[in-house]
């Protein structure tokens, strides 16, 4: 009787546990909420969106308040404070993001940009036009806070590292036309300008989207009249009729040139050029040039530096890519102490002479001068004689050449001089300026060998830290003044990030 007792017991709990039904929380997607929402505790006191509001607080945004024309006691709607958009855009920037739009929907969900507008929504029109209408006032601002960087002992100017840096154009290598094809989309961007005052075609279409189209069509035109004035530009620079015929533009983003990347391939782009104060790594000069090579842009560099700081750097270190004659005497001219490696010159020599058909044997390292006599002796014996000199800057090559008569009957001719049918075998004795013969002499010493290798650690932080934590691998703007105006708003972010790590974030440590 017992047992069975036991047995109906456990099969009510069977059943028991077949019909129990858990209870879960449901969620309700068709409720309406009202919650009161506290601004000020969206964001923890140590959050970093507050140390980029208290920032550019210090900061002097007159120029920026000058072309505000609402003004109190009259009709128009408040304009929006200049300091929430710097504060929004920099706050934007540390987090990777480069897009208007994008920054408009953080503003709606997103606690540290409802923190930093109030939750107050922003249109992404007056978000863009914001980071590239004001380009003097974003100068001054990159100014401002060098200043306020160095007052908090944050920049020496002791030494400065420059580098230069590769960053994409926003514009595709298949968009690169020659002049035909460019002044045939220029027409056709024309036309289709002038009918778009066409009051029909408008009618068609809501007053909104009749204004995008306009104004689309008319930057179409633009861009491309400029890419004309592009063509010209790099023509200028061609020597040969059949190079200047093969010149090509891109027609999505004229001012872009393919440059060599650092994976060794090709693509439309601007050169970035950084330069770092050592001390905390803080930026201290940003250009952007449609330059591939680096030898151009050390001078306008240290310039740049000149002009944000007042000053230039005590001390100027590059890689060898920045190093010319004509750099070093630069630097000595403006008191500058250059560190830089040479050692292109030999190369380019040994691949003049392999160009030539020299035998390696015969390269000029087997000629001897003899200073009394200021002439060469060659492998086969022969006397090379002075033949004229050509200045450079830094250096002076004296010419050296053998008898024409000599040559032709000289066993060695084939190996020495095969090309040359009427003349006889040259030397050139490059002699350099005691100004470049002390830089080489400086650059052999440990001290700035000990130096140099401190280029590296320093001036690759900056250009690594824009593009991995910026994600300004491509510039998202196009034209030479607005990529320019997108650089410098990376290296403003990058330098409040150092500050935040340096000067605000200990506080809370
Ligand atoms: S080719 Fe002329 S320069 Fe060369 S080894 Fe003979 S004589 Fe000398």
């Amino acid at each position: 009787m017992r047992e069975d007792n036991a047995s109906e017991l456990k099969a009510g709990e069977v059943e028991k546990e077949k019909t129990r039904r858990v209870r879960l929380k449901p969620i309700n997607r068709e409720q309406m909420v009202l919650r009161p929402v506290d601004v000020e505790a969206l964001v923890p006191e140590d959050h970093e969106v507050r140390a980029i509001w208290e920032f550019v607080g210090r900061l002097d945004l007159s120029r920026y308040y000058e072309d505000i024309e609402v003004i109190e006691g009259e009709a128009g709607r408040p304009a929006l404070d200049p300091r929430l958009m710097i504060s929004l855009w920099i706050y934007a920037y540390s987090k990777g993001i480069g897009s208007a739009r994008e920054v408009s929907r953080l503003c709606e969900y997103d606690p540290a940009y409802q923190w930093l507008t109030g939750m107050e929504p922003i249109n992404y029109h007056t978000l863009s036009d914001f980071r590239v209408v004001h380009k003097e006032a974003l100068d001054d601002l990159f100014t401002e806070v060098l200043g306020l960087l160095s007052a908090e002992g944050l920049i020496s100017l002791e030494r400065v590292m420059h580098d230069g840096t590769k960053v994409k154009a926003c514009a595709g290598a298949d968009t690169f036309r020659r002049e035909e094809r460019v002044r045939r989309h220029l027409e056709a961007a024309r036309q289709q300008v002038e009918q778009m005052g066409d009051p029909r075609l408008a009618e068609e279409v809501s007053p909104r989207v009749a204004k995008a189209r306009q104004r689309a069509a008319r930057e179409k035109k633009e861009r491309l009249e400029l890419a004309l004035e592009e063509l010209e530009r790099i023509r200028a620079c061609k020597s040969s009729q059949e190079e200047k015929q093969e010149v090509r533009v891109s027609m999505t983003d004229p001012q872009a040139r393919v440059m060599k990347q650092s994976d060794g391939g090709y693509a439309p782009s601007y050169n970035a050029q950084i330069s770092t104060d050592a001390k905390e790594k803080v930026i201290v000069g940003v250009g952007v040039s449609q330059c591939g090579s680096d030898y151009e842009e050390l001078v306008p560099g240290a310039e740049k530096v000149e002009e944000t700081m007042g000053r230039v750097p005590e001390q100027m270190v590059t890689d060898g890519g920045f190093v010319s004659r004509e750099n070093i005497l630069a630097m000595k001219e403006k008191g500058i102490d250059f560190i830089g490696p040479m050692g292109v010159g030999v190369a380019q020599s040994a691949g003049q002479m392999k160009r030539r058909g020299v035998d390696p044997s015969f390269y000029p390292e087997a000629f001897h001068y003899d200073a009394l006599s200021d002439t060469y002796r060659c492998p086969g014996g022969e006397s090379l004689r002075p033949d004229g000199e050509e200045k450079r800057p830094g250096r002076t090559n004296y010419k050296y050449r053998a008898s024409a008569a000599d040559c032709q009957k000289c066993i060695f001719k084939g190996k020495c001089c095969p090309q040359n049918e009427m003349m006889g075998r040259a030397i050139v004795r490059g002699v350099d300026d005691p100004v470049v013969v002390a830089h080489k002499q400086k650059m052999e010493t440990d001290e700035a060998k000990k130096i140099y290798r401190q280029r590296g650690a320093v001036a690759e932080f900056p250009n690594a830290w824009i593009k991995d934590k910026i994600g300004l691998r491509q510039f998202r703007l196009r034209g030479l003044v607005k990529v320019g105006m997108e650089a410098l708003w990376a290296c403003l972010t990058y330098n409040i990030k150092q500050w935040i790590r340096l000067r605000w974030r200990p506080q809370w440590a």
